[in-house]
């Protein structure tokens, strides 16, 4: 493993970042924490005779809670996540989420939008970002534009991220108070097999609205279940939860791998689907 020689371009504004963009083009890469950025370049699989240290840019360093949202600026890092006290009040289960990705060294210098942007399937965060409805914030030459996450992630990692464009934050807006929400996650090799989220309205034991419950890390792009005939049913009844398991077995769409089979991917679906239920209904609101 031997890394080819490249130039890094440390900037210390979004502007000049997206000029290096426009410059370079595909010999070009957004440089954040570098934990999947380095590692592809020393195996080989990638390489860019340019890196864009964005790092120095101290706007992009801002984590901030508001009565509406999580802001998230693009150099925030998982360990940044986990700790922070104010996202812990609002989102417990999205700082437990982050507190389980990888291990700590990734965690410490490796950032949400550095997951995001990388988009390998087998990731934590996209599947309740997107059960969320949580929005990236890019800038580009003509400006700023907002994408869902379930927009940016297009396949295995392809993204919907224009070649001059760089992430600066993610924006997760803060769901009222009654919602629930779980995540739970299959994971016996270095990153996820199976991820579930799971957010819901429960109003006298029944959903108000349909939940939404999406799978990750088993396709190549978080999936959504489709559940909108659960509306009002009752949450904690066992029809339910196996309702939902079956549509949710049946929405993923796996392949053999290492990991295992199409079919036992699907069951494991099915599993984790009735935990994040279970999660869902013991946990307080
Ligand atoms: C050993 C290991 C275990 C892991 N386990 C897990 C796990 O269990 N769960 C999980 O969810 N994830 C896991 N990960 C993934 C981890 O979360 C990511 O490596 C990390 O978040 C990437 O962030 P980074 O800042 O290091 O990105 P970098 O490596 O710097 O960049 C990654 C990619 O994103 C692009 N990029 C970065 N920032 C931007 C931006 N602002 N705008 C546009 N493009 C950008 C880069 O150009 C590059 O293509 C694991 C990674 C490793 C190495």
């Amino acid at each position: 493993m031997v890394l080819r020689r490249f130039d890094v371009h440390k900037v210390t504004s979004v502007a000049e970042a997206v000029a290096l963009r426009q410059r370079y083009g595909e010999d070009a890469a957004v440089y954040a924490g570098g934990t999947e950025l380095l590692l592809a370049m020393k195996l080989g699989v990638a390489r860019w005779p340019h890196l864009i240290d964005i790092k120095p840019i101290a706007a992009l360093r801002t984590l901030a809670v508001t009565k509406d949202l999580v802001r998230i600026g693009a150099t925030v890092t998982h360990w940044d996540l986990e700790r922070d006290p104010a996202v812990a009040n609002v989102l417990p289960v999205f700082a437990r989420l982050e507190a389980n990705v990888a291990n700590v060294r990734v965690r410490a210098a490796g950032t949400l939008a550095g997951n995001l942007a990388f988009a390998e399937p087998h990731a934590d965060p996209p599947a309740l970002l997107v059960a969320l409805g949580a929005r990236v914030i890019l800038e580009g030459p003509t400006g700023t534009r907002n994408l869902l996450v379930s927009d940016l992630l297009t396949g295995m990692y392809q993204t919907a991220i224009a070649p001059d464009e760089v992430i600066v934050a993610i924006e997760i807006p803060l769901p009222a108070r009654d919602v629930r929400m779980a995540y739970v996650k299959f994971q016996v090799l270095e990153r996820p097999s199976v991820g579930v989220a799971a957010v819901a309205t429960v109003r006298d034991g029944k959903f108000v609205g349909p939940p939404a419950i999406v799978i990750g890390s088993v396709d190549e792009v978080p999936r959504a279940v489709p559940a909108a005939e659960l509306a009002g049913a009752l949450a904690g009844d066992p029809r339910t939860a196996e309702a939902l398991a079956e549509a949710a077995s049946a929405a993923v769409d796996p392949s053999d791998d290492l990991a295992g089979s199409a079919e036992y991917k699907r069951h494991v679906v099915g599993v984790f689907v009735r935990r994040a239920l279970g999660q869902l209904m013991a946990g307080a609101a």
